[in-house]
């Protein structure tokens, strides 16, 4: 007699293999990534703040996974770095203090600063805060941020132990693109944040974090499938969650384009087909 099975964990697992299905994550595990000649695009126009480089993808030695760095095991060393970080980040924070520095803060409930690891090897950025995360004051907490959350989950990772801000950290009316004069003012905290952080990987979500990462407006299909470098970090683009929902088609490319960021963290897949 079959044992029975809860129902809510029934329909919870019913949800994660639709959301891998989606992905398409069963079909691309049965080839290696591919990063077609057609994918490279052209080196940005224009030059951003600081250390901009963009590199093609090379090619790894498939199988051979490079070992993770346990992120259980915290030495003294990483603790006081963790320590020092979060202090660091405190700062940063203590800085915006209640900012008006630029017109979006008229309309702001909350500034949402970042969540998620401050020694975070992966680190996402979207573009500005929603309605959900401007009533809690914390980046990624709506629709989009339950997408991003079973997107950092496929990966094989715990929202907790990446960070996660974005480019304006107040909501821009109506969940508009935030102009370049609100972008250009609040974005020097975001690089101060990544200067803190230190992450290994950069993702970015969407255009916008794109542009005001790279320093050059382009299409997001010819900056995705490619490594760019970014602070001494290296920067993938993929769609931001919030477009994946409207065109839930393109779950398929966001996860290749995350199967990037996890061969560069040396990430083994969760799961195979
Ligand atoms: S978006 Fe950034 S610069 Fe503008 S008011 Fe908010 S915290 Fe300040």
């Amino acid at each position: 007699m079959p044992a029975s099975i809860d129902p809510a964990l029934r329909d919870a697992l019913l949800a994660r293999i639709r959301f891998y299905r989606e992905l398409g994550l069963m079909e691309f595990y049965r080839r290696p990534i591919e990063v077609s000649e057609s994918s490279s695009v052209p080196e940005p126009a224009l030059s951003p703040s600081k250390g901009l480089e963009s590199e093609t993808l090379e090619s790894t030695e498939e199988g051979k996974p490079i070992p993770r760095k346990p992120s259980s095991t915290v030495h003294q060393s990483e603790a006081d770095s963790l320590a020092d970080r979060a202090s660091a980040l405190q700062l940063i924070r203590d800085d915006i203090g209640d900012c008006t520095r630029c017109a979006l803060h008229k309309g702001r409930n909350k500034i949402v600063f970042a969540d998620g690891s401050p020694s975070a090897r992966l680190m996402f950025v979207g573009e500005g805060p929603g309605a959900d995360e401007d009533a809690q004051g914390l980046p990624f907490v709506g629709r989009a941020g339950q997408l991003l959350n079973n997107m950092i989950n496929a990966m094989g990772l715990k929202r907790e132990e990446v960070y996660i801000a974005n480019v304006v950290k107040c909501r821009p009316p109506g969940n508009r693109t935030p102009e370049p004069e609100e972008a250009n003012t609040c974005s020097p905290f975001l690089f101060r944040q990544i200067d803190v952080v230190r992450p290994e990987v950069i993702v970015a979500l969407g255009a916008t974090a794109a542009t005001y990462l790279l320093g050059a407006r382009q299409p997001l299909a010819g900056l995705r499938g490619r490594v760019h470098s970014f602070r001494n970090s290296k920067l993938i683009v993929t769609y931001h969650p919030a477009y994946l929902l409207r065109d839930p088609r393109q779950k398929k490319e966001a996860w290749a384009d995350l199967q990037i960021a996890m061969r560069e963290l040396g990430l083994k897949a969760p799961m195979r087909s």
